[in-house]
């Protein structure tokens, strides 16, 4: 796949750039190393304020940033300014709290006794360099959401990000630098994926944390399992929306539209199977797909856009098949279920919102995520089998369950095979909260604690 810039709302090749070549990466991967060495001697309070800078200059850079995003993979410009504004305040969360996060741990003083010591403590130190292997969806989020917590624990970041988002990933370079953050703190690596490999299997990288697909996943994995490095792996999702029988239909069913549509659909933590009592089943139906047909789809630079097109010729190709492998084996198409008729979007990746149902195991769709804006809902009567279709799925990123029923609560908590449990409301990451799945949606965690510590190397130390 080459590098470059194409606009997805009309196709047009906007720019190409040339990857970079063996030299280049050296050059790079030394930077990374020598800046690691005097990055991890700085105090928190130092880190904390090159943080707070970079925060402030990308409140600054807001709308020019978002436009680029839209620019390169679609996403509807409102949703972009949102989510260049909700890097900031990462970059904010982790600023102010890094050095408490990574504080010391101190074991009871009868284990020290117990153990033979003096004294003993836990330290979280940095690891080195981090390769980050990132997706084109939430360009800004998926690689901040990284580098915010790495950077402040004293590591240094590597980006090799999606081949589609190229000015992106310069513009997330020349932020940390415009911050002020020492050369080689963090760069960008405008390589393709089959240069992975070999920065991988360098020494100098301690560590690498992907978003992606299973494929990609599974194959960095397995090269950084083969060299013995720590890998953190956010896949996909294809989460379950479930509607009981005493949810609130109504905002139900508003909030499931979002949950869906979201970032055109090609979201990991987009809900894409919604699964509903019988009870409430045709309530719930007739108006979730009276809300997807009445969505507008159109030019993700205009205003009042509510969808736009899907980021590639290829996603929107992978949808269409999966549509009409399902609709081949017997599914009813409720909405959507093709391209929009109107002329001034036949040049972009558009396709409607699509809701199917009559869904069954046979269809690619019911196991495959489906990644752009078509769901299936699902007919199920009690929440035994609500439940057990929630879990018929490879992956396990999140849940959402509308209920108001603290019995039923208590058994989504116990038995969902998810990542997350969102109850009366949409999955969505939050600093504070640890975001990441079981299954195959991968494993490990970023943001909250959790997440900063993921790159650690937790240190016992013991005194006698
Ligand atoms: P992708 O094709 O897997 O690409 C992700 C990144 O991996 C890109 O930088 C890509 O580079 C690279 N890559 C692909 N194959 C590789 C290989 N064999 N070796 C090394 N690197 C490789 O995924 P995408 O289409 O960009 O993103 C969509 C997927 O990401 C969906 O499945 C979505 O659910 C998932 N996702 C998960 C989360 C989460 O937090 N769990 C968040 C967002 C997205 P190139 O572009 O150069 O191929």
């Amino acid at each position: 796949m080459a590098i470059a810039t194409v606009n997805p709302a009309d196709g047009r090749t906007v720019e190409v750039f040339d990857p970079l070549d063996e030299a280049a990466v050296e050059r790079r991967l030394a930077r990374a190393q020598s800046a690691f060495e005097s990055w991890r001697l700085t105090t928190f309070a130092h880190r904390a304020e090159l943080m707070h800078r970079a925060a402030e200059l990308l409140d600054q850079a807001n709308d020019k940033v978002a436009r680029t995003m839209t620019l390169e993979m679609g996403k509807p410009l409102a949703q972009a300014r949102a989510e260049a504004a909700k890097c900031a305040k990462a970059m904010r969360w982790y600023a102010d709290r890094a050095e408490a996060l990574l504080a010391d741990e101190h074991p009871a003083r009868e284990d020290v006794q117990d153990s033979g010591g003096v004294s003993a403590f836990v330290r979280y130190r940095p690891l080195g360099p981090v390769l980050a292997v990132m997706p084109w969806n939430f360009p800004f989020w998926q690689v901040v959401r990284f580098a915010a917590p790495a950077l402040m624990a004293g590591n240094v970041g590597l980006l090799k990000h999606a081949s589609n988002v190229p000015r992106t990933a310069l513009a997330l370079e020349e932020l940390f630098a415009r911050a002020g953050f020492p050369q080689g703190c963090f760069q960008t690596l405008l390589i393709g994926s089959s240069a992975v490999e070999a920065v991988i299997r360098d020494e100098r990288i301690a560590a690498v944390t992907l978003t992606g697909s299973e494929g990609a996943g599974r194959s960095v994995a397995a090269v950084a399992g083969d060299e013995i490095k720590k890998t953190v792996l956010e896949l996909g999702g294809s989460d379950p929306f479930l509607v009981l029988a005493s949810a609130d239909v109504a905002a139900a069913a508003e909030r499931a539209v979002t949950a869906r549509v979201q970032n055109n659909g090609q979201s990991c933590i987009a809900a894409k199977r919604f699964v509903v009592h019988a009870d409430v089943y045709e309530e719930f139906l007739s108006a979730f797909t009276a809300r997807m047909r009445a969505l507008t789809v159109g030019d993700p630079a205009a205003e009042g856009t509510e969808v736009g097109p899907v980021a590639t010729e290829q996603g929107r190709t992978d949808l269409e098949e999966l549509v009409a492998d399902a609709v081949g084996h017997g599914a009813s198409v409720e909405c959507g279920g093709g391209r929009p008729d109107d002329p001034a979007l036949a040049g972009g990746w558009y396709y409607l919102p699509t809701v199917l149902t009559g869904v069954t195991p046979r269809m690619r769709i019911h196991r495959e995520e489906a990644f752009g804006p078509v769901a299936t809902v699902y007919r199920v009567a009690d929440l035994d089998e609500a439940i057990a279709v929630a879990n018929d799925s490879p992956f396990g990123l999140s849940s959402n369950v509308w209920t108001t029923d603290d019995a039923d609560r208590e058994r989504c908590v116990r038995d969902l095979r998810a990542g997350g449990v969102f109850f009366n409301g949409m999955t969505a990451s939050h600093p504070a909260f640890p975001f990441g799945g079981v299954k195959r949606s991968g494993y490990g965690r970023e943001l909250s604690g959790h997440g900063i510590r993921e790159f650690c190397n937790v240190t016992t130390v013991w005194s006698g």
